[in-house]
C-alpha cells in the first residue's frame, strides 16, 4: 500500500491517539505499525508487509477479512434505517432478526438476549442482572460474583473487576466491591503430581471453598471463560467445568460462561459451554458475533433467569443507546449466515481443527517449547529454558526476561501475528483457515522459535 505515507500517519499516530493497553513511551519514535488491508486471513500493513493474522485480529475475525456480503448488508441497513434504538417500546427489525438466530444456534435454556456494544458491556450487564435476579427472588444479600485470577472479562469498570488481571486491579481501584476470586485451572503452573483429571476436580473445589468461606447465601454467581483466552489460552482439565456445573447447583448458583471469546464457533462448536458440557444460567458473547466487522455483544439470558425478571422484575433500569444496533445486528445476520454456510464450525471441529491440534503438538519437539497444545481454534505453547522429564520440571522463563517478547517480535518482521503472554506464545486464528495454510503458519512460528532460541 504504497500510497500511504507511513511516517506521517507514525507522526499523527504518536502526536494524537492514546492507544488501549500501551506503555507509548516503549512504543518509541517509530511508533505502531500501521495496518491497512485484509483478505481472508492475511493482513497488509502501510509498508506493503504481508502477513498471516494469527490471532484474527482480537481472537474476532472468524470469518476472516474482505467479505463483501456483510459489507453489503451493513450498507444496505444503513440506507434504509442506521439507527434506532429499542428503549422505550420500540425495537427494530434486524435486532429481533439477530435475537431469535441467536436462540437457534444457542443452548436450549436459551431463549432470550439481551443486546450490548461490546463484551466488557456484557460482563456489566450480568453484574446488574445477576444481582437483580436474587433482589427480586427476595434474596438481595446475595452479591458476590466469584471469578477467577488471570481470567479477563473486559475493561470496564465491573468487567476488570471481574476479570482477574492484577496490572489491571492496580490501576482505578478495582475491584469493586463483591467481586472474588480463585485461582484459574492451570495445570501446567499448579497441577504438579496429580493427573489432569484429578487437577480438574481439585481446581473445582476452590470454587466451593470459597463459596462457604463468603457464605453461600451470599453468593450470587460464579463467571469464567470456558477457556481463558487473554490469561494464556488456559484449557481446563475435561473433569473441571462438569465439576463446577455440579457445585454451582449444590449451592443454587448462577453459573455465567464468558464465551466472547470461545462462542461462535471457536471451539469447534457454536457455544464451549457444548463441549465442555455445562448448563450456564448467563453466556456472554461479542467479537466473532460479527466476525468483529461492526462493534456487538450482549448476553444470551437462560430460562431460570429471564422468567424472574420478565415475569416478576418490571422494569430492568439498564440498557445502552447501542443495545441491538440495527447495522451491527445486520452485520451479525450476514456473519452467522456465512459461518453456517461454509459449514466453519463443523470444520474446525473435524477437519481443521485436529489437524491443527496435531501440527501445533509437534511443537512440543522444539528445544524452546514445553508444551504446546490447541482446542479448536485457540492454541498455546509455553517457552522453556530447558527440556526436563515432564513438563512440570520445565522451569518457566522468567515473564521480565521478555523472552515471549523477542518471540513475537521475530513474527511480527516475518509476517505472522501470534501473541505473547509472559512465556506463553498463542494463537486464535480466522476459522477459514485451509490446512495447507496451517502448515504455512507452523512453518513460520518453527523458523520464529529457532530465531528466539
Ligand atoms: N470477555 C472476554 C473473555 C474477552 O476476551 C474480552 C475481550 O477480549 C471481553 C470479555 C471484553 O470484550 P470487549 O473488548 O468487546 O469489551
Amino acid at each position: 500500500m504504497s500510497n500511504y505515507d507511513t511516517n506521517a500517519i507514525q507522526k499523527l499516530d504518536n502526536a494524537h491517539y492514546m492507544h488501549p493497553f500501551t506503555d507509548h513511551k516503549a512504543l518509541g519514535e517509530k511508533g505502531a505499525r500501521v495496518m491497512v488491508r485484509g483478505d481472508g486471513i492475511y493482513l497488509w500493513d502501510s509498508e506493503g508487509k504481508k502477513i498471516i493474522d494469527g490471532m484474527s485480529g482480537l481472537w474476532c475475525v472468524n470469518v476472516g477479512y474482505g467479505r463483501t456480503s456483510i459489507s453489503e448488508a451493513v450498507y444496505q441497513q444503513m440506507e434504509t434505517l442506521p439507527f434506532y434504538n429499542s428503549f422505550f417500546n420500540t425495537t427494530n427489525v434486524p435486532a429481533v432478526q439477530l435475537a431469535a438466530k441467536l436462540v437457534q444456534i444457542s443452548p436450549p435454556q436459551f431463549n432470550h438476549v439481551y443486546f450490548t456494544g461490546s463484551g466488557s458491556e456484557g460482563n456489566d450487564t450480568n453484574v446488574r442482572m445477576v444481582r437483580r435476579y436474587w433482589d427480586v427472588l427476595g434474596q438481595p444479600e446475595r452479591q458476590v460474583i466469584i471469578s477467577r485470577h488471570n481470567a479477563y472479562h473486559g475493561s470496564t469498570m465491573a468487567g476488570a473487576s471481574l476479570g482477574g488481571m492484577k496490572d489491571m486491579h492496580a490501576q482505578g481501584g478495582l475491584p469493586i466491591p463483591g467481586v472474588v476470586h480463585i485461582e484459574q485451572p492451570n495445570y501446567l503452573e499448579s497441577g504438579r503430581g496429580l493427573t489432569e483429571e484429578a487437577f480438574g476436580i481439585e481446581a473445582a473445589s476452590w470454587l466451593e471453598q470459597k463459596i462457604l468461606e463468603v457464605g453461600p447465601d451470599k453468593v450470587a454467581a460464579f463467571i469464567g471463560e470456558p477457556i481463558q483466552g487473554a490469561g494464556g489460552v488456559i484449557i481446563p482439565p475435561s473433569t473441571y467445568w462438569p465439576e463446577i456445573q455440579r457445585i454451582c447447583d449444590k449451592y443454587g448458583i448462577l453459573l455465567i460462561a464468558d464465551e466472547v471469546i470461545c462462542g461462535f464457533g471457536r471451539v469447534g462448536r457454536w457455544f464451549a459451554s457444548e463441549l465442555f458440557d455445562i448448563r450456564p444460567d448467563l453466556i456472554t458473547f461479542a467479537k466473532g458475533v460479527t466476525s468483529g466487522y461492526v462493534p456487538l455483544g450482549g448476553v444470551l439470558v437462560g430460562d431460570r433467569v429471564a422468567k424472574v425478571l420478565i415475569e416478576q422484575g418490571g422494569e430492568f433500569n439498564h440498557g445502552f443507546t447501542y443495545s441491538g444496533h440495527p447495522v451491527a445486528c445486520a452485520a451479525a445476520l450476514e456473519n452467522i449466515r456465512i459461518i453456517e454456510d461454509e459449514k466453519l464450525v463443523e470444520r474446525v471441529a473435524n477437519e481443521t481443527g485436529p489437524y491443527l491440534k496435531k501440527r501445533f503438538a509437534e511443537l512440543a519437539e522444539h528445544p524452546l517449547v514445553g508444551y504446546a497444545n490447541s482446542c479448536g481454534f485457540v492454541a498455546g505453547l509455553n517457552l522453556v529454558r530447558s527440556k526436563g522429564a515432564t513438563v512440570h520440571d520445565n522451569v518457566a522463563f522468567d515473564p521480565s526476561l521478555a523472552v515471549g517478547m523477542v518471540c513475537r517480535g521475530h513474527m511480527f518482521n516475518n509476517g505472522m501475528i501470534m501473541r505473547a503472554v509472559g512465556d506463553r506464545m498463542i494463537i486464535a486464528p480466522p476459522l477459514v483457515l485451509t490446512t495447507a495454510q496451517i502448515d504455512e503458519m507452523l512453518a513460520l512460528i518453527r523458523h520464529c522459535l529457532d530465531l528466539t532460541y
